[in-house]
């Protein structure tokens, strides 16, 4: 197409010519030749000559001709495209530097014995980042295989997970666990992981939920650890702790932000209440049918309706919840759990925070004494957080669905790439996924 010297539209110098600027996108490099066969775009490409210093000792090198890399670069016009790069090789005459032969190198297309482009690594990234993709999808796209491709983008986000800074201006933190693997624990660790959540809002109001980090096992040790490890001003910085109601990060939230108010994750207390009608349900099915819930059975076929909350149901659904409580007076108990839960979720749904916290100070009045176990046994958990139950109403709705939308994102993330065998891969993916590695 156009050459150093050849290009109709090239200015009397040895720069590139805008055109292949704008064609490539790539300032500084230019293009001599496309050819395209099939799905895939060959573009061979090149730099201008231009004077060449030696980088030790800064004699004018010699050029030593050249040799071809062929590059993986972002796919184009549903063509994989390749870049065959027509690198400079120069040698240092100096008969006394250490130098030698060296081979010219353009970190803005590709890293030093890399064989994707940076801007294909770029585009990557924010595949992951933004559109679901997948890590063989990817390499699919660029022609390479999984290793390579991994083996590319990795580094990079190594990378940012380095730089301190993506810890910074966290006002409102969060904890949580899930499980990470239902492997071996011996092989593979930990199943647990701890996950800190970065829940701060933006100076509109806005919370944007960024998952800041994982480690393994679920303890008020790894916790402590953590915190321990961002320095004093991270911490001092923290003014709400949020938490899922657990004893051990409970502690390490006392041991290491004592300034924070702990406030416990609406998420998790709205996800109590659907537990304990669960375990009800399960109960009652177990002592009228003497087995397990199955099709056909009244208790059964509502399951699933009783984890909604009731402002989400239709009429008809309604109807079938009552039908289904109406089969048999035992189902009675189910009944009044499901309402327990759901003037559990009506707290947090009220629409000011005084009305929210006058529901939940009856919550805490009342449920310890209900004559169904599984509510009494929430009833005492609540009280025995008191204090972290009522403060969500008191921060102003501090942590409001930012655990459960980044949970969301890793389980997604999870189930895109069918399960993980490494560790640190699964953290720099989930962290990638859930907005921690972005600045
Ligand atoms: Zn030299």
């Amino acid at each position: 197409m156009t050459n150093a010297t050849g290009c109709p539209a090239a200015p009397a110098t040895t720069d590139p010519c805008s055109r292949c600027d704008v064609l490539l996108g790539l300032p500084g490099v230019q293009v001599e030749a496309v050819e395209r066969e099939a799905d895939l775009l060959a573009v061979t490409v090149s730099t201008p000559w231009r004077l060449m210093g030696c980088p030790d000792c800064g004699v004018v090198a010699a050029s030593r001709g050249r040799r071809m890399r062929r590059l993986h670069d972002v796919p184009h016009a549903g063509a994989r495209v390749e870049l065959l790069w027509r690198q400079r090789l120069w040698r240092c005459p100096d008969p006394g530097c250490p130098r030698g032969m060296f081979s010219e190198q353009v970190p803005g297309l590709v890293a030093a014995r890399g064989s994707v482009t940076t801007r294909a690594i770029g585009w990557a990234i924010d595949q992951l980042r933004r559109e679901h993709a997948t890590i063989s999808g990817l390499g699919r796209q660029l022609g390479i295989a999984w290793k390579t491709a991994w083996r590319a983008i990795r580094p990079e986000l190594e990378r940012l997970d380095a730089d301190e800074s993506r810890f910074a201006g966290v006002t409102s933190l969060g904890v949580d666990e899930h499980i990470w693997h239902h492997g071996d624990p011996r092989r593979k660790g930990p199943k647990e992981l701890t996950g800190m959540v970065d829940l701060t809002r933006d100076e509109k109001g806005r919370l944007h939920a960024r998952l800041l980090d994982l480690v393994p096992g679920r303890s008020k040790k790894a916790y402590a650890d953590w915190l321990t490890g961002r320095g004093e001003v991270f911490r001092s910085g923290i003014q709400i702790a949020a938490l899922d109601p657990f004893g051990g990060y409970k502690s390490a939230i006392d041991d290491e932000l004592a300034d924070a108010v702990a406030v416990l994750d609406a998420f998790h207390v709205v996800k109590l209440g659907t537990q304990a009608v669960d375990e009800v349900r399960r109960r009652v099915q177990q002592d009228t049918t003497g087995h397990r819930g199955r099709k056909g059975d009244p208790l059964y076929g509502i399951q699933r309706l009783l984890r909604a909350g009731a402002e989400n149901l239709t009429d008809k659904q309604l109807n079938r919840l009552a039908a289904a409580i109406e089969a048999d007076p035992a189902h009675e108990a189910v009944y009044i759990a499901w309402r327990c839960a759901q003037d559990l979720r009506a707290a947090y749904q009220a629409r000011d925070t005084t009305h929210g916290r006058a529901l939940a100070e009856k919550i805490l009045a009342t449920f310890h004494t209900c004559p169904i176990p599984e509510i009494a046994r929430l009833g005492r958990t609540l009280r025995k957080w008191r204090e972290a139950f009522l403060a969500y109403f008191t921060t102003g709705r501090a942590n409001n669905g930012g655990t459960e939308a980044v949970n969301g994102i890793v389980e997604l993330a999870r189930r895109l790439a069918r399960g993980y065998r490494n560790r640190d891969n699964y953290r720099l993916r989930m962290l990638l996924a859930a907005g921690g590695l972005t600045p």
